[in-house]
């Protein structure tokens, strides 16, 4: 289980500073998380201006 960034992403960072692995980094277009750190805390998602993390 890991979370995952969709393509809503606008690349704000706002994520990247709340996530307490520091598992998120930017990526080429968008925001991409490590799913293999990830501990699915959620932060990511509840401080996404547009939704764009979501867990599977
Ligand atoms: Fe980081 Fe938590 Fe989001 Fe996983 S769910 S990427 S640990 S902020
Ligand atoms: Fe992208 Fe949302 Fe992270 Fe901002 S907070 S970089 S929009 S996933």
């Amino acid at each position: 289980m890991a979370y995952k960034i969709t393509d809503a992403c606008i690349s704000c960072g706002a994520c990247a500073a709340e996530c307490p692995v520091s598992c998120i980094s930017e990526g080429d277009s968008i925001y991409v998380i490590d799913g293999s750190t990830c501990i699915d805390c959620g932060n990511c998602a509840n401080v996404c201006p547009v939704g764009a993390p979501v867990g599977e």
